[in-house]
């Protein structure tokens, strides 16, 4: 399963973190994903509870934070939510292939103590 190995390595990179920090226990891990990074979040929420069992992150609370895909258009200058899989400007109707937002895939924030 594809999250089992995503939410691994985001699990690695907060104890990481966390050693560097000094801190013994994370409460708190908050991920920021993308609509286009091809992740479930149910699914990576799942693989959170199997990844962090037995280690100092097992009682931490998981958020994840679903970024929506957002275009800019060269043409007008607007960034927008494309309605669906073709991403059009519904100004001018161009069609853009310069995604700004939803492709993130990474560490929000980290609660240690
Ligand atoms: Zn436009």
């Amino acid at each position: 399963m594809h999250e089992v190995a995503i939410m691994q390595n985001a699990l690695d990179i907060a104890l990481q973190q966390t050693r560097l920090a000094g801190g013994s226990q994370i409460h708190a891990l908050k991920l920021r994903i993308g609509e286009l990074s091809g992740v479930v979040p149910e699914a990576l929420e799942f693989a959170f509870d199997v990844v962090v069992q037995g280690t100092i992150a097992a009682d931490a609370h998981l958020e994840i934070d679903y970024i929506p895909v957002v275009c800019h258009c060269s043409n007008c200058d607007l960034d927008f939510q494309p309605a669906n899989l073709v991403y059009e400007c519904y100004q001018c109707d161009q069609i853009s292939i310069d995604v700004v937002r939803g492709q993130e895939l990474e560490i929000a924030s980290l609660e240690v103590s």
